[in-house]
């Protein structure tokens, strides 16, 4: 028989409201504390003037499926928005070269390679896609252990080259995870090869991305403005401290990111101390700035490559977004930093910071050379921990980590560093979460 379980989960982004979410539908007492005023964590939203400012999370795609089901759950279908097909842009020697990455075909129209380079990119991608096949992004556990020594690096290297894994591997990986292609596993990589198949398209929320997390919480117990500063095992369960004093749990969900969770559980078991030791991230500042819609109309992502520029790794227009405008026909877009840059960048003022992003952002935005003058400063987000960093040998671990440690002493660690990246990763990974979770009162 199943037994009611008093359960604590800690931090409401995507991963923290999934599990919530699965584990009151399934009849358990649930209560949600988040540190800040909003729900939505790394998919959180800030909104200025009626403008939604995405702090990090900037896009969905038609893969995220448990994304898609919940917002049918939840009558919000018409929340989900889809890009027409996008153009991407590459800055190569003080100009945008579009580029696609949707066929092979368009590979060889890249203005931006020489012969030689699109030649070694079809091969490379061929050969990706090849290896690719059957793979889940969103559930790295499943994946060939063989895949997960190498780097993307050095794969791209072996078959595409300097000037491939520069331009576009590295670019490209540097766009989505703020991090070079050193840093990310052949496995990674394969996931995200196989994730953008036929009919790929960027998707988004219309009214920002962190509507579905700000409608999951209707539903649930959900204390904002409430950070846990310890989790500690007590003879008659777990506690959780807080400034809400202690409260006693049955299971605790720890679905903040790892340094986090290192923090505050105290005591954990060496399974899970080891795996907490073994996660990194990679760090990224967000800078949005309002510029004349009409000179970067054109352009919806900007990905620029390490030799082109040592700072900003990629800027994104929002106008594809959220076509409402600014006052005096304005966009909005956001700069990102690479990882090392941020790092080194973090505890800069906010003065500094703006001084030195739009700097290198006009540095890398040739359309608004000429009116630079009407740039402005609109919101800025620091990000020490963004996205974890799937290096050679880590979903190894992680998938060490879910046969032993997920569950000792009855807490659970959560979130997109557990083989499950992204938020579609984050939500699934909640679901999988819960699953156990459930499975432990049985
Ligand atoms: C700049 C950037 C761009 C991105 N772009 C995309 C994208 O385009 N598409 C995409 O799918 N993904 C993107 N991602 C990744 C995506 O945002 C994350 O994978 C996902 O949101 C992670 O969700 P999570 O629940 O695992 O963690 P988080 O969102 O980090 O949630 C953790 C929560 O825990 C809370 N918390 C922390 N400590 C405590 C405490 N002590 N007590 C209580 N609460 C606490 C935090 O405030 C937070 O709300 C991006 C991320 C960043 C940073």
């Amino acid at each position: 028989m199943t037994k009611l379980l008093k359960v604590a989960v800690i931090g409401a982004g995507m991963a923290g409201i999934a599990c919530a979410y699965e584990l009151t539908k399934a009849g358990h007492d649930v209560t949600l504390f988040e540190k800040g005023t909003q729900v939505g964590g790394r998919a959180g939203t800030r909104y200025s003037a009626g403008y939604p400012f995405d702090l990090g999370a900037q896009f969905l795609n038609n893969g995220y499926l448990e994304a898609k089901r919940y917002c049918q759950e939840l009558g919000m279908a018409g929340e989900w928005g889809t890009l027409s097909p996008s153009t991407h842009h590459l800055f190569h020697q003080g100009e945008l070269k579009c580029i696609s990455y949707r066929s092979v075909r368009e590979f060889w129209g890249l203005g931006a390679y020489s012969p030689l380079a699109r030649t070694r990119l079809i091969l490379c991608y061929l050969e990706l896609r090849r290896r690719s096949k059957g793979i889940d992004l969103y559930d790295l556990c499943k994946i060939n252990a063989d895949l997960d020594t190498i780097s993307a690096k050095d794969f791209v290297l072996k078959w595409g080259g300097e000037e491939v894994l520069d331009y576009a591997f590295d670019a490209m990986i540097a766009t989505y995870h703020f991090h070079g292609a050193e840093d990310l596993s052949l496995a990674c990589l394969l996931g995200a090869i196989s994730a953008i198949g036929e009919g790929f398209s960027y998707d988004y929320f219309c009214h920002g991305m962190s509507t579905l997390a700000r409608e999951m919480v209707k539903k649930l117990r959900v204390h904002t403005s409430t950070p846990v500063q310890a989790i500690k095992r007590g003879p008659g369960g777990l506690i959780v401290e807080g400034i809400h004093g202690h409260n006693l749990f049955d299971r605790i969900v720890i679905a903040t990111t790892a340094s986090e969770a290192r923090r505050i559980v105290h005591h954990p078991s060496d399974a899970q101390r080891n795996f907490l030791n073994s996660v990194r991230f990679a760090a990224t500042i967000n800078a949005g700035f309002r510029v004349p819609n009409a000179a970067v109309s054109h352009l919806a992502m900007v990905a620029v490559p390490l030799s082109q520029n040592g700072n900003i790794c990629c800027y994104i227009n929002q106008n594809s977004k959220y076509p409402q405008r600014f006052e005096e026909g304005q966009t909005l877009i956001n700069v990102f930093l690479r990882d090392e840059k941020a790092q080194e960048w973090l505890h800069y003022s906010d003065e500094t910071l703006w001084d030195l992003i739009q700097q290198e952002f006009l540095k890398v935005c040739p359309p608004l050379a000429s009116v630079a003058h009407r740039v402005y400063r609109h919101d800025l987000q620091r990000w020490p921990e963004a996205i974890p960093k799937y290096y050679p040998g880590y979903i190894t671990t992680t998938s060490k980590f879910w046969q032993q440690g997920q569950g000792d002493y009855g807490l659970y660690l959560c979130g997109d560093y557990l083989n499950a990246p992204w938020m579609e990763g984050s939500l699934r990974c909640g679901q999988k979460v819960a699953q156990l979770v459930a499975n432990s009162s049985l």
